[in-house]
């Protein structure tokens, strides 16, 4: 059996047994089930894979995020050692790139700790390859990174990955959005749909050949997720959906907690918005094309919007000072990576040239991945984060 056969006939057992799965179980079976979990068992990256991120697009990436690591680290006083945790860390490109830009900071290299938090047994096993020549620890739980150091944390499309629960408006309040068995829904459709179907079977989701075993129905949602609903949403006919992620709540303020008690700072860089807005920001995505989330669960990355807005609510209730969120190339350009991505050049090959000039167009440009979030999370009057 595929891999996804089988994540989807697990789900179906569950709900079977357990009745309706909210939204956030549904995507941690998906993404972290032990042996099926989608990064449990494969590298997704790079063209071939599923998604391409950031740091693989270019080195320029990592080389900016690097410079502004080092510079919190010279506002704190150049303590050390200091704990430099990345948090999801994906193949390691990007630890590897920071730390190369920081190969000429005074200091730095003696003083940094190289924490890494990955959960994936195959990623980090390239992560390890990656950083061969450095000293690393990993850990699966940021909670088990030593305690008794100043922090500077890293975190790229990680807290897109954390789950969410769906609300849905229903009259004067919300919801819980829930999967449930999809019996007796016929298998193949007919009519306008059936033509549709056949013509783009994307746009519907299931097909004739394709997997209806689920569907969405609601539950009273409890009192610990409406409270996550911020005030000030606009008014929005029902069917809307809110997402809150008491799980990325928690590990923000875990973080925040952490870096008031030892100093420091976090950065946070995803897709999503720089505030709280209404809608479904799930998506399942094979082969760098979205795909119907409840279509064979399990062989599709699975991850949602992140709301800017919550990491800010979090952070703002545990003293933390917020810079941004502004976008990803507005950030990358207030730190100079147009200057850095000059200066390459000027060495560089007409080819090298040419895989710069994509690189850091894909990084900045609004249409590609320049509209990414980024957040910076610190603490004290002493250290102000470049680049916002
Ligand atoms: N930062 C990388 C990878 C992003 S993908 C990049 O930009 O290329 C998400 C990463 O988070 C993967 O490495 C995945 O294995 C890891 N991950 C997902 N859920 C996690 C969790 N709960 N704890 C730790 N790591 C997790």
């Amino acid at each position: 059996m595929l891999q996804n056969e089988a994540m989807a006939e697990f789900l179906k057992a569950e709900i079977a047994q357990k009745g309706p799965m909210d939204i956030a179980t549904f995507m941690d079976h998906i993404l972290a089930h032990p042996e099926m979990g989608y990064y449990r068992r494969q590298d997704p990256f790079g063209e071939r894979g599923d998604f391409m991120t950031s740091p693989e697009i270019s080195q320029l990436f990592g080389e900016m995020i690097g410079v502004w690591a080092a510079d919190i680290w010279r506002q704190m006083g150049k303590p050390s050692p200091f704990a430099f945790v990345e948090v999801g860390p994906g193949r390691g490109t990007l630890m590897a790139d920071m730390m190369r830009a920081c190969k000429g900071v005074d200091g730095f290299h003696d003083a940094a700790r190289i924490f890494m938090i990955e959960t994936s047994p195959v990623l980090r096993r390239k992560q390890e390859k990656t950083l061969k020549g450095h000293k690393a620890q990993w850990f699966e739980r940021f909670e088990d990174v030593p305690q008794d150091m100043p922090i500077i944390l890293i975190g790229n499309e990680f807290l897109d990955a954390l789950p969410v629960h769906q609300l849905v408006k229903m009259g004067d309040g919300w919801r819980e959005r829930m999967i449930v068995l999809a019996q007796g829904v016929p298998k193949t459709i007919g009519g306008m749909q059936g033509a549709l179907q056949a013509l783009a079977p994307n746009l519907l989701g299931g097909g004739p050949e394709g997997n209806l075993d689920f569907r969405y129905d609601t539950k009273e949602a409890a009192a610990e997720f409406l409270a996550l609903v911020p005030d000030g949403l606009p008014q929005v006919p029902d069917g809307n959906i809110f997402e809150v992620s008491p799980q990325r709540d928690e590990f923000v303020r875990l973080a925040s907690r952490r870096i008031r008690e030892n100093g420091g700072a976090a950065l946070f860089i995803d897709y999503g918005s720089a505030e709280s807005v209404i809608g479904s920001g799930l998506h399942a995505i094979f082969r760098h094309a979205h795909v119907d989330v409840l279509k064979n669960p399990g062989h599709a990355d699975i991850s949602s919007n992140v709301d800017f807005g919550a990491v800010r609510r979090v952070g703002e209730a545990e003293g933390m000072k917020i810079s941004g969120g502004i976008t990803q190339g507005e950030f990358l350009k207030a730190l100079g990576i147009e200057m850095r991505a000059e200066m390459l050049s000027k060495k560089a090959s007409a080819k090298q040239k040419e895989d710069l000039q994509s690189g850091l167009y894909k990084l900045v440009e609004m249409d590609q991945m320049g509209d990414f979030i980024v957040m910076g999370l610190s603490y004290g009057p002493d250290i102000i984060p470049a680049g916002f």
